[in-house]
């Protein structure tokens, strides 16, 4: 079963719509043999700053030792779990072309499918999804200094991401490009979809990779 590549900008709406997808596969696969799996950078306790560059030297930024052992961690997290009767979706940035090609070939390996999910949703807007956070851990800062008692109140919890940070993933994304094979099948939500509208792309999604139009993989393609 498949590979599910999420990819969209920061704070875009990914990890909503992964739990969502989540749902709707667990509903989809009940009484049959096949395993879920969602893997993100939360599950792997991967933080926001490995991706940061504004510490490292503009010569080293390429081999930015941080995000490389994060996606080291990724890579080992879906092939342990990967095979023909594991579906796994992996939520996260996946901004890198070629990081979603290696992605691909191993789901070609394994003799399954893979696809992607894009989160489409404005810089503008997933800017300001930031912004509340970072004013939220700013807010909880403050409060913590004049009081004794943990703040454990309950609502968003996510971290943020540093604003040069953000600003430097946004740059960095490289959008996925359907007329390559490891960028397809290629499916899109946008922020402002609503149920009936994501139902129905979960719908063609499950049918490209599990359904009657699914894709023999052969081992040369
Ligand atoms: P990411 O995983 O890309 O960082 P999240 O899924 O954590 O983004 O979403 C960021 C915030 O935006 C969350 O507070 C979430 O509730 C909200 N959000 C995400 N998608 C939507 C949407 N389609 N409509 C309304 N709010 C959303």
């Amino acid at each position: 079963m498949p590979l599910i590549i999420l990819t969209g900008l920061p704070t875009s709406g990914k990890s909503t719509r992964a739990n969502q997808l989540h749902d709707y596969l667990t509903a989809r696969i009940a009484g049959t043999k096949y395993r879920l799996h969602l893997i993100s950078d939360d599950s792997l306790s991967i933080s926001r700053t490995v991706y940061d560059l504004s510490t490292v030297p503009v010569h080293a930024r390429s081999a930015n030792a941080s995000e490389k052992n994060a996606r080291a961690a990724i890579y080992g997290a879906v092939k342990r779990v990967l095979s023909d009767k594991d579906i796994v979706i992996l939520d996260g940035l996946n901004y890198i072309k070629g990081w979603r090609y290696q992605l691909h070939c191993e789901a070609k390996a394994v003799r399954t499918p893979s696809c992607i999910l894009q989160i489409g949703c404005s810089k503008e807007r997933a800017q300001q999804v930031n912004e509340d956070r970072l004013k939220r851990d700013q807010a909880a800062a403050v409060e913590q200094e004049g009081s004794d008692v943990p703040n454990d109140a309950p609502g968003d919890t996510t971290e943020a991401y540093e604003p040069a940070n953000w600003e430097n993933l946004v740059f960095r994304h490289e959008e996925p490009n359907p007329m390559t094979r490891w960028d397809s099948p290629l499916f899109t939500v946008i922020w402002e979809d609503d149920e009936q509208q994501l139902k129905r792309t979960f719908d063609s999604l499950w049918e490209a990779i599990a359904g009657d139009g699914r894709k023999v993989i052969k081992p040369n393609q």
